[in-house]
C-alpha cells in the first residue's frame, strides 16, 4: 500500500448556470433545493470519511465541478468547515475552487476566502466573444475582467485561467489574442487545454464528420485540420514561455512557484479522496469511483452508517465494507496497472519520472521492466535519462499519446 497519511481532496459540485455546447462533464441545471440537500450530503460524506481516515493530513484540496461558484457563499463556507472539522489540514495546503465569470459577486469571494481558500481558478475559454457564443459559455470577456479584478481585489494572488485551444474557425489571430488579453493580467496559472468533441454533446452533432476528416487526414471545414491544431498548440507553448510562464505539464503552464500541487498529486500517483457524485479515489492500491445519481448520492448520504472503530489499514483494504457504501465501482491496481499509470502520468510532466521512485514505488529498477521501451523512444529522441529523471523530449510531447502507449503492457 502507498503512503496513506497523506491524502488530497477533491471535491465535486456538479451544478451549471447552463449546460455548454461541448461538456460532457458530470454536471447539469439543479434547482436550489437539490443543491442545499446536496450540500447536505457531501458534508455528511466528508464526516463519514474523515472519522474513518483519522490522522491522515490534507496538502490539497480542489473544489471543482461543474461550476463550484455557482453555490451561495455561504454553502462553500459549510463544506470547507465541514472539511477543517474531519480532516488535518495545514496552513500550507494549497486549497482550490474553480469559479466561472459571471457566477461570482465580491461578496462571493470574501465567503471564499474566510473559507480558507487560497487558489482560484477562472474559466475563461476564450478572449474572443463570438467564441464564447459557440461554446454556449454564459459569460463575455468583460465579465471575465471583472472576476478577475474582483479575486485580486479580494486578496487572491494565485489565480489560474483556464483557455482553449483548437475551436471550431480559430484562428492564430484569434489564439494570440485571448493569449496576449490573459499574460496582459499576468495570473501565476495558465492551463491551456485542446477542444475534444465529445459524444452526447451538441458539438459533436455539429463536428463529427469534421473529426472524422481530421482522422483520416482530410481537409476539415469547421475544426482546426490536424497541421493548424498543432501551429496553435506549438504558437500556445511559445508565447507563454516568451512571457515567463514554464511548461511543467502537457497543458499546464505557470510562473515560478505556481505550479498546481493539487494536480501533482494526480500525476505522481499521490494518494486522493473525491467527495460528491461522480468523485474519484485512489487509496492504498484501490480506485474508486462515487456513484453518479445526484438524488440516489443524496439519499445514501442520509443513511452513511455510523462510525466504527476499525484501524486505517482496516478501514482501507476493502475490509471495511461500509466505506464502499457510495461507491459506484473499484478496482484494485495490479502491478502492472500501477506501473502503466506511473509511467503515463508522470511522463505528462515535464520533469517525468524518477528512476528512485519508480524503485521505491515497485522495489525494482525501471529499466529491469521498461528497458526496450526507455532505449527504443531514446533512439528516436522521444525520451531523455538524464539525472536519474527520464523525461519526453519536444518532440515526444507533440506526439505524447503514441509515446505513453509504448508502457502499457499488452
Ligand atoms: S461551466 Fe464547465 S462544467 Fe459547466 S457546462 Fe460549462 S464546461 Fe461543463
Amino acid at each position: 500500500m502507498n503512503d496513506t497519511t497523506q491524502m488530497s481532496i477533491y471535491i465535486h459540485i456538479p451544478f451549471c448556470m447552463k449546460k455548454c455546447n461541448y461538456c460532457d462533464f458530470l454536471s447539469g441545471v439543479y434547482d436550489e433545493d437539490t443543491q442545499v440537500k446536496y450540500v447536505d450530503a457531501i458534508c455528511k460524506e466528508i464526516e463519514y470519511m474523515g472519522q474513518r481516515l483519522e490522522g491522515v493530513a490534507v496538502p490539497s484540496i480542489f473544489i471543482g465541478g461543474g461550476t463550484p461558484s455557482w453555490l451561495d457563499g455561504v454553502h462553500i463556507e459549510r463544506i470547507m468547515s465541514a472539511v477543517y472539522d474531519n480532516f488535518n489540514v495545514p496552513g500550507s495546503a494549497e486549497i482550490t475552487i474553480e469559479c466561472n465569470p459571471g457566477t461570482v459577486t465580491g461578496e462571493k469571494f470574501l465567503a471564499i476566502r474566510r473559507a480558507g481558500i487560497n487558489r482560484i481558478s477562472i474559466g475563461l475559454q476564450s478572449a474572443d466573444d463570438e467564441e464564447l457564443k459557440l461554446l454556449g459559455r454564459v459569460h463575455d470577456f468583460n465579465q471575465f475582467l471583472r472576476t478577475y479584478e474582483m479575486a485580486r481585489k479580494t486578496g487572491f494572488t494565485n489565480i489560474n485561467v483556464d483557455i482553449m485551444t483548437g475551436l471550431p474557425g480559430q484562428t492564430k489571430e484569434k489564439l494570440l489574442n485571448t493569449l496576449e488579453n490573459v499574460i496582459r493580467l499576468k495570473p501565476a496559472h495558465i492551463s491551456a487545454y485542446s477542444l475534444i468533441i465529445e459524444e452526447g454533446t451538441p458539438f459533436y452533432n455539429l463536428y463529427k464528420e469534421d473529426v472524422h476528416r481530421r482522422e483520416c487526414g482530410e481537409p476539415t471545414v469547421f475544426l482546426p485540420n490536424e497541421d493548424a491544431e498543432y501551429d496553435l498548440t506549438k504558437m500556445t507553448e511559445q508565447v507563454l514561455s516568451q512571457h515567463g510562464y514554464h511548461q511543467y505539464e502537457i497543458s499546464n503552464f505557470a510562473r515560478d512557484g505556481f505550479e498546481c500541487e493539487h494536480n501533482k498529486v494526480y500525476w505522481q500517483r499521490g494518494q486522493y479522496i473525491g467527495f460528491g457524485i461522480g468523485a474519484a479515489s485512489l487509496i492504498g492500491d484501490c480506485r474508486y469511483h462515487n456513484m453518479t445519481d445526484i438524488y440516489e448520492y443524496i439519499e445514501k448520504c442520509n443513511k452513511l452508517p455510523v462510525a466504527s472503530n476499525q484501524t486505517i489499514e482496516a478501514r482501507l483494504s476493502g475490509e471495511a465494507e461500509e466505506i464502499m457504501y457510495l461507491w459506484d465501482s473499484s478496482q484494485t491496481l495490479s502491478r502492472h496497472d500501477q506501473m502503466e499509470e506511473f509511467m503515463f502520468l508522470g511522463l505528462r510532466m515535464n520533469q517525468g519520472v524518477r528512476r528512485e521512485d519508480f524503485k521505491e514505488a515497485f522495489g525494482c529498477e525501471i529499466e529491469g521492466v521498461y528497458r526496450e521501451q526507455l532505449e527504443k523512444l531514446q533512439q528516436e529522441g522521444l525520451l531523455v535519462m538524464e539525472g536519474g529523471h527520464i523525461y519526453l523530449t519536444e518532440r515526444g510531447r507533440d506526439i505524447s499519446n503514441v509515446v505513453l502507449s509504448e508502457f502499457l503492457f499488452d
